[in-house]
């Protein structure tokens, strides 16, 4: 498939924990380019007037992640691009926390992952072709207090995509990573005053980023058949690159 090719057909687009937040904005911003896009939600669906085909599945559960699969491919074909975006805090500083506390955030954010790749993975070795992007997090970079679960799970994501990157060779299947930067959904809401303060003291931008900025990088990534096994952050400066 050309790149042309790629910005022209409808894909087959899954994306977890599109009903809202950062996963919501990439879904819509795929919508709006023509795409067929499915998400994946346990509670609330997304908003009505998206049109976004709406797959019940929670991530920690594999029999929940082939169901949702079945479900976007009968309404729209094969799964050509899925983005890994459904993720957890369960902050607490490690003297406090309990296995419990860091493997379920593990769990869902890097497991998860894995659950979905690997489900998506044989559709697109059938298709010769497929877009595969994780949602990381600066954390995973740098770290952060009371993130050693959070960080841990994020940093896991990009040696996972590094490594399905060399598995997946000559075949036009591609895995990238974003790290977004504090950004403004619920997740980020959650934090204490203090907490937002020094983040944004870190930040050149000075602001938080926009879910429809993450949207940006994801949606290049999708079409950007040559890049392979990068990080791309979309933090406003903070990590300068990194
Ligand atoms: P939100 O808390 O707004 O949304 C989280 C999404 O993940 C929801 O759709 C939620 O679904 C879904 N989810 C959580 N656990 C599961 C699960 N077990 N199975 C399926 N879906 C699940 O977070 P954001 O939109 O802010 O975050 C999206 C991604 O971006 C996450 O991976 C997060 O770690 C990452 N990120 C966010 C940053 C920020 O500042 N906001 C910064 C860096 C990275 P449900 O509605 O059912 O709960």
């Amino acid at each position: 498939m050309t790149g042309t090719d790629e910005r022209t057909a409808a894909r087959s687009v899954l994306v977890t924990g599109g009903n809202r937040g950062i996963g919501l904005a990439i879904a819509r911003r795929f919508a709006a380019a023509g795409d067929r896009v499915a998400v994946t939600h346990r509670g609330e669906k997304p908003p009505p007037d998206t049109g976004l085909l709406a797959v019940r599945c929670d991530v920690t559960d594999g029999s929940q992640v082939d169901r949702a699969f079945k479900e976007a491919e009968a309404a729209h074909g094969p799964v050509t691009v899925l983005v890994a975006n459904a993720g957890v805090t369960g902050d607490r500083l490690l003297v406090r926390m309990s296995e419990e506390d860091f493997t379920s955030v593990l769990d869902t954010n890097l497991t998860g992952a894995f659950r979905v790749v690997r489900r998506a993975v044989r559709g697109m070795l059938g298709q010769g072709h497929g877009r595969i992007v994780l949602i990381s997090s600066t954390a995973a970079l740098h770290g952060a207090a009371g993130q050693t679960n959070y960080a841990a799970a994020k940093a896991g994501l990009v040696g996972f995509a590094r490594s399905l990157t060399h598995e997946l060779g000559a075949r036009d299947i591609t895995c990238n990573v974003v790290a977004p930067g504090l950004t403004e959904t619920d997740m980020s809401r959650a934090l204490t005053e203090e907490q937002r303060r020094d983040l944004l003291g870190r930040t050149p931008a000075g602001r938080l980023g926009r879910p429809d900025e993450v949207a940006d990088a994801v949606a290049f990534l999708a079409g950007a058949g040559y890049v392979r096994g990068a990080v791309i952050p979309v933090d406003g400066g903070a990590g300068l690159g990194h």
